[in-house]
């Protein structure tokens, strides 16, 4: 059976650009698929790693012939990116990306698009806070969604290609506006971000002695902070100047909630407190039922199975207390 594409070109190769190689190759997505990024080291490591059939620097070489090409690069080196690459994209191609932003790629991109080629932006909501090419994996975008923000005047046939390519490698896809696209993921994953960023940034300036028993004691909620806050810089820098608006908005309306929250601690509002806490965890059960996360206790981390030898730890003033 012949693949839906001849030619699959990702410009950049790393978390997403790697777990999309794999999975277009599990699946028999494309008959060829060409690699190109920025440093030797990278394209090294994707070829030692057998991630495509064909490798190089330039990145106008990987998208001649190519029908799907996938901008799988920070946001903000779209512009000199697709510079480069515009005069080899063919006529009949579809040229998607899988940037976390999605108003600011179309700005960026559609002014470059040569007659012909169909700009059909992606998001894939799927991630890990690791990057470069060894830490793709074919299963990341299983039951993850993936969202496509194309224009009013891209053939639909195109984009049902290019959503069946992403439901092949597992992924459920919505089409949406870029505006909507980027309001809604302000608040489901950039705001988070800037939240754990924030945190974990407030323990880094703390005073040594009050840093360790924090890591010490971390289990207790700051952990999870700490997986989000360990994110690429560069990626998350490019999301933050680029729908700097909607994250603005949203940040606005966060604050406002949190000096909600302020009040009722301040006061010692319980009913309020605990109002607000029921309806937060029902928002927790609605995203299990959505299969967007476990139901396991602790995220399913696995816990010991045997008690850890006790470990004598001198009692502090301040210390003890029970916060699990
Ligand atoms: P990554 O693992 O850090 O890989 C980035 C790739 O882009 C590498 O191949 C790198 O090449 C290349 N690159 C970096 N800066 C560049 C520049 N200035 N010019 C040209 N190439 C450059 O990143 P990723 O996590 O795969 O993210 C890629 C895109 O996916 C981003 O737009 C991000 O918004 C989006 N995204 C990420 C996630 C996530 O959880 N990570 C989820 C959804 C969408 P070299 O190593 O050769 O420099």
């Amino acid at each position: 059976m012949s693949a839906p594409f001849k030619k699959l070109a990702l410009i950049g190769i790393g978390l997403i650009g790697s777990s999309i190689a794999l999975a277009a190759r599990r699946q028999g997505l494309a008959n060829i698929i060409a690699i190109s990024t920025r440093k030797q080291q990278t394209l090294d490591e994707a070829r030692e790693l057998g991630l495509g059939d064909v490798y190089m620097l330039d990145a106008i070489e990987a998208v001649r012939g190519a029908d799907l090409v996938i901008l799988c690069v920070p946001v903000g080196a779209y512009e000199s990116v697709m510079q480069a690459v515009a005069p080899g994209l063919e006529p009949g191609a579809i040229l998607s990306d899988v940037g976390s932003v999605k108003g600011h790629v179309v700005k960026t991109l559609a002014p470059l698009v040569p007659k012909g080629v169909s700009l059909i932006p992606g998001h894939p909501i799927a991630g890990t806070e690791h990057s470069g090419p060894s830490a793709g994996f074919a299963e990341l975008f299983v039951g993850r969604w993936c969202v496509l923000t194309p224009g009013a005047e891209v053939d639909p046939a195109k984009t049902e290609k290019l959503a069946s390519f992403w439901r092949s490698m597992g992924s459920l896809v919505e089409i949406m506006d870029a505006q909507h696209h980027d309001m809604v993921l302000a608040i489901t994953s950039h705001i988070p971000h800037l939240v754990a960023y924030n945190i974990v940034g407030t323990v880094a300036d703390l005073e040594a002695a009050t840093q360790s028993e924090v890591i010490k004691f971390s289990a207790s909620g700051f952990r999870d902070f700490t997986r989000i806050a360990a994110s690429d810089p560069v990626m998350w820098r490019d999301v933050f100047l680029t729908n700097r608006e909607a994250v603005l908005e949203m940040l606005g309306r966060f604050s406002e909630d949190l000096s909600v929250l302020q009040r009722a601690v301040r006061t010692g509002d319980g009913p309020a407190l605990e109002t607000m806490f029921t309806r937060t965890r029902a928002i927790r059960r609605s995203i299990i039922n959505a299969g967007q996360e476990t139901a396991a206790a602790d995220f399913g981390r696995p816990h010991q199975a045997e008690p850890v030898p006790p470990v004598f730890i001198p009692v502090r003033e301040h210390g003890g207390g029970d916060d699990a």
